[in-house]
């Protein structure tokens, strides 16, 4: 097989965890190579517009990143506080994607678009080599220290490593969720309506100050609810196709654009039929959504429907079993192991795998995510970063957010460069030094009694 490179640090998957990875692991002076399936940067933050982050974004190169983002008026850099906790406001999925493409060629990491990693070479229990699937054919990379940040665990899973997927009882996951961009909507109309339907809303963020101006609502605006107006709309006729009975807002950059979090398919996310599947019929929810919001909320009267995200909302899929499996009793029991690579009070947020139901709950001052979570089980030579790390079914649903990946993502990376550059082992990083070096980045490590604010 043709070798395309040979790299000190190779990471798998340009999410919000590889991109920290990458980066990290190139400012630390390792030859570093980003592999990534789609063409374009950032995951689920930019392809899928999940451009708000649930709980404070830890420092380092993320924070970073927003600050290129705010500098351009396209983040917002308040802490945000809402019933489930403190957290960084939102920003632009585009404005993220080029701060991203800049911090990549100013670290020099080569960057492989288009390469599904489909296979993977390990010897006694040593992740050595990884099949890619390019356009001309396949191709190796070697490289001294892999990053597994696939959001689906499948640098991991293909090497062996035991893993687990959804409910403990029968495996199934959180649904998956296209997100809907709407402009040319009269915001200030639909506050009003809003505020008229109070006992219809379980959420509203209005920024203080806001007035008649589609631009006083830029970036930092929420609403949920509206059940009530969609019972009424169904028992009026409208054809409801959604499997969810309400909707989440936020605003974004252009004055008068709301993404609506709306369309709900459940299914595995790791089954190409279902994946096809999802495609279609979330698109369908979309048209549907807009129909409704056209005709029976205040504001959209004018409205245009702008897209439906191109990277599909997969929640979960694989949790690959590391050295420790963080649990749901460490989240809400806000523990401080001593090997922690970063706080993090990323809220629970769970979606019913069967029903419509989902839930935000506060996860308090904050846990800390140890670096066993990163180290899978029965593998050197890997970290895991992102959604994908070890925790368990509850701890899950806080890990999975995107403060918590980034964070993630940063530790690997500087493990991964450590240890290309000294030969350790990944199961055996110097500790002392990782935590220091994370600390000068500026990620607080919860082992002061921190929190995240
Ligand atoms: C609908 C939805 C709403 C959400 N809402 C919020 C929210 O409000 N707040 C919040 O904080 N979080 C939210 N999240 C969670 C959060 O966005 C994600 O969990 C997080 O962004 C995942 O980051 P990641 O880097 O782990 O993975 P991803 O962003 O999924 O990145 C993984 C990358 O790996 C690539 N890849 C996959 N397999 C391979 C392979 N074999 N070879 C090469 N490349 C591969 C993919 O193409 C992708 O680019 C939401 C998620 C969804 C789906």
């Amino acid at each position: 097989l043709e070798v395309f490179g040979a790299y000190d640090v190779a990471v798998v998957g340009a999410g919000v965890a590889g991109v920290m990875a990458a980066v990290r692991a190139a400012s630390e002076g390792a030859r570093t190579l980003l592999v990534e399936a789609s063409p374009f940067l950032g995951g689920l933050v930019t392809g899928g517009r999940l451009t708000k982050p649930s709980g404070v974004v830890n420092g380092g190169v993320f924070a970073e990143l927003l600050d290129r983002c705010a500098e351009r008026g396209a983040a917002d850099r308040e802490v945000r506080r809402s019933y489930w906790g403190a957290y960084t406001g939102s920003f632009d999925s585009e404005a993220m994607q080029r701060a991203i493409i800049e911090t990549l060629e100013d670290v020099r990491v080569d960057v492989l678009f288009r390469a599904p990693v489909v296979e993977v070479r390990t010897e006694e229990h040593r992740l050595r080599e990884i099949v890619l699937q390019v356009k001309s054919g396949r191709k190796s990379v070697i490289a001294k220290v892999f990053v597994d940040s696939s959001g689906d665990g499948d640098l991991a899973a293909l090497a062996g490593v035991p893993f687990a997927i959804g409910r403990a009882s029968d495996h199934r996951v959180q649904p998956m969720t296209a997100y809907v961009r709407v402009v040319n909507v009269d915001i200030p109309r639909f506050v009003e309506d809003c505020r008229a339907h109070p006992d219809d809303l379980s959420d509203l963020v209005v920024p203080a100050g806001a007035g008649e101006r589609n631009e006083d609502y830029i970036l930092n605006f929420v609403a949920t609810g509206f059940r009530k107006r969609i019972a009424q709309a169904q028992a009026e006729g409208f054809n409801w196709i959604i499997p969810k009975d309400h909707i989440t807002f936020k605003s974004g950059l252009i004055p008068g654009e709301l993404n609506l979090n709306v369309t709900r398919f459940h299914g595995n996310g790791l089954d190409e039929r279902v994946l096809s599947r999802a495609e279609l019929v979330l698109r369908q929810q979309a048209y549907c959504a807009f129909d409704f919001v056209r005709r029976y909320v205040r504001g959209f009267e004018k409205a245009i429907f702008l897209e439906v995200a191109p990277k599909l909302g997969v929640r979960e899929t694989r949790r690959i079993i590391g050295r420790y499996v963080l649990t749901e009793a460490d989240v809400r029991g806000e523990r401080r192991f001593g090997d922690s690579i970063g706080l993090c009070n990323a809220p629970f947020s769970a979606h019913d795998p069967d029903g419509d139901k989902s839930t935000l709950e506060s996860t308090g001052n904050g846990y800390t995510i140890p670096l066993r979570c990163l180290q899978p089980l029965r593998l050197s030579g890997c970290f895991v970063a992102g959604r994908c790390i070890s925790a368990d079914e509850v701890a899950f649903t806080s890990t999975r957010n995107v403060p918590a990946c980034a964070t993630t993502g940063e530790a690997a990376g500087l493990a991964a460069a450590f240890c290309a550059r000294t030969g350790a082992d990944t199961n055996d990083v110097p500790l002392i030094a990782l935590q220091q070096q994370l600390e000068r980045s500026g990620v607080q490590l919860g082992l002061h009694g921190e929190v995240l604010a």
